[in-house]
């Protein structure tokens, strides 16, 4: 074995007992995971990696079990095989993330989700602590569990988000977590929310895109998305934007009732007016409409739009609080067999 970085076939062709099977594995050797001192060759579909036993037996607990068992075929030049019924793409993804390669963890400015999902999947399979932390932490840094966090993702570029964005992903991170809720539970409210928010057509047009995910994990995101939907559509109208129908309109202390009543009649029928062209922001119970009030307080009393805010964020909050609840997810469900405990507040 000489080349380290060129893809070459590489092939076990010396002295064999002459009972092997005819079927020698044939892969292509990964370009920088290929190391001389290696003594461990891990194949994941036709992709070999030459690496250390003692760092897969130090990370993973997985690893260092199968490493454990007596081999399942030939070692090739002194090196133990070990095959894995996992995507190349994916043991990829989290060798190189182990070897520190590509700048290791959280280097780089945006990670897509195809890795975020590896190192989730596989550091759960495997027990491999810090792959699977890693992952974790990414899904929590875009998908927190409290409101001033949320706030400050908000007002964040989507650029600067740890994971990149789009709606399909969205969907995928949301399936993600719903597969692994004892690690990722916190994310859920947050993720389920980010799909209910998208326009349904769009929605399900990505969700059957998905050809790798199974239709009825499909169909149990699509149940939950929908009836929180519909009550984060309520929502919105009694809590985040409670302060254009509110009961008294205007301010106790209103200086001039009279052009602030007219102010936010045309708040209202401004806030109708986007959904024929947004519609898909027509769920989105979080909404941050702080600004638009301010661009509308030259017309109305200092004290209507300190009302209208302080309304319109106390919404927010009511909604954020209730955010579980949207999607049925308010009480911890209780462990197999362990006694019920009360739910917390
Ligand atoms: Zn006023």
């Amino acid at each position: 074995m000489s080349s380290l970085n060129g893809r070459k076939r590489a092939r076990a062709t010396s002295t064999e007992p002459e009972d092997v099977k005819p079927s020698l594995p044939v892969f292509e050797r990964h370009a920088s995971l290929w190391y001389d001192d290696g003594n461990v060759i891990v194949i994941a579909e036709d992709l070999g990696f030459r690496i250390h036993r003692g760092v897969l037996s130090r990370e993973s607990t997985g690893l260092a079990a199968a490493l454990a068992e007596p081999p399942g075929e030939p070692d090739i030049d002194d090196c133990r095989v070990l095959r894995m019924s996992d995507s190349a793409k994916d043991v990829d993804t989290v060798l190189e993330a182990l070897y520190g390669l590509k700048g290791g963890f959280s280097q780089s400015r945006q990670v897509p989700v195809a890795t975020v999902s590896a190192y989730v999947r596989l550091g759960v399979k495997y027990d491999i602590p810090r792959i699977r932390e890693e992952g974790a932490s990414l899904i929590r840094a875009c998908y927190p569990n409290s409101f001033q966090a949320f706030a400050v993702l908000v007002d964040d570029d989507l650029d600067l988000r740890a994971i990149a964005w789009s709606v399909e992903q969205e969907c995928e991170i949301a399936l993600l977590i719903l597969q692994h809720e004892e690690l990722l539970r916190d994310a859920l409210p947050l993720a389920l929310y980010g799909c209910a928010i998208q326009l349904p057509s769009v929605l399900t047009e990505k969700m059957a895109g998905l050809s790798h995910v199974p239709a009825s994990s499909l169909w149990d995101l699509l149940a939950r998305i929908h009836v929180g939907r519909h009550e984060l559509l309520q929502s919105r109208r009694d809590f985040t934007f409670s302060f254009l129908s509110q009961k008294p309109a205007t301010s106790l202390n209103c200086a001039k009732p009279v052009a602030c009543s007219a102010v936010l009649t045309d708040m209202a029928r401004n806030h109708f007016r986007q959904f024929p062209e947004e519609y898909d922001n027509i769920a989105d119970a979080l909404e941050d409409a702080d600004n638009t009030i301010q661009e509308h307080s030259a017309k109305a009393c200092k004290s209507c739009v300190q009302y209208w805010r302080d309304t319109h964020q106390a919404g927010r909050r009511k909604v954020w609080d209730t955010l579980a609840d949207h999607f049925d997810l308010g009480e911890d469900k209780p462990d197999e067999g362990a006694p019920g405990e009360p739910a917390g507040p």
